[in-house]
């Protein structure tokens, strides 16, 4: 096997490691947004994704989804379609993250290109002290063999929960450096509880969400 493609939904550095050790070869992660037509592919030869500017204008926006996002700053994907003729999409904004690049890809090929895609709008948090934390920025690959599943949900304002499923190796220890971990990226006032659960249920829709706010920005 030569490359891997992954889609559709966010792939964590943690799962990211685990395929690449599993099946000794490289993953090329894509973005991709069928009803806008848009699309962005991860370069071989670097980690940034290429812009498929073919089949649509990719524009990342600030939250006002008008001032265009600084490069190296995370903004707000909005997609125009160029080839749906019958019902043409014009800035549609499916609710996605990226990191415009400041400079073209190494490689040389001259396609616009994202740092990185960050996730999906609510996967961040918007919390009272002034700070953003995005849930899936958390690096959990330390703990690859100690959790089977982790989920985190920003409950009220001023208080973040995470839930972890854990496995026999999982020590106070861990619980207490994921706690000094999430209150360092949180900042002050924000008390972080860790719930060790026996399972977390899957959405209406049959997807395991590692994010969920339940406060309104
Ligand atoms: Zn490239």
């Amino acid at each position: 096997m030569d490359k891997i493609f992954t889609t559709a939904e966010m792939l964590l550095e943690v799962d990211r490691k685990s395929i690449e050790e599993a099946f000794a070869c490289k993953i090329i992660d894509t973005y991709g947004c069928g009803d806008g037509m848009g699309g962005a592919s991860q370069c071989a030869l670097s980690q940034k994704y290429h812009i498929n500017t073919e089949t649509s204008i990719m524009e990342v926006l600030d939250k006002d989804l008008k001032t265009k996002t600084q490069p190296g700053d995370t903004g707000e994907i909005v997609l125009t379609s160029l080839h749906d003729y019958a019902m043409p999409l014009i800035r549609y904004a499916p609710s996605d993250q990226a990191i415009p690049s400041a400079a073209p890809c190494e490689c040389g090929i001259k396609l616009p290109v994202l740092d990185k895609i960050v996730g999906r709008v609510s996967d961040v948090f918007y919390l009272p002290n002034g700070r953003v934390l995005n849930g899936l920025s958390i690096p959990f690959e330390g703990l690859i063999d100690k959790l089977s599943k982790f989920q985190i949900i920003h409950e009220k304002p001023h208080l973040i929960v995470i839930k972890l499923v854990v496995t026999p190796s999982f020590t106070a220890k861990d619980e207490q450096d994921i706690v000094t971990l999430l209150q360092h990226n949180a900042g002050e006032g924000i008390a972080i509880e860790v719930q060790i659960v026996d399972d977390i249920p899957l959405s209406a829709a049959g997807k395991h969400k590692y994010v969920i706010s339940k406060v309104e920005y």
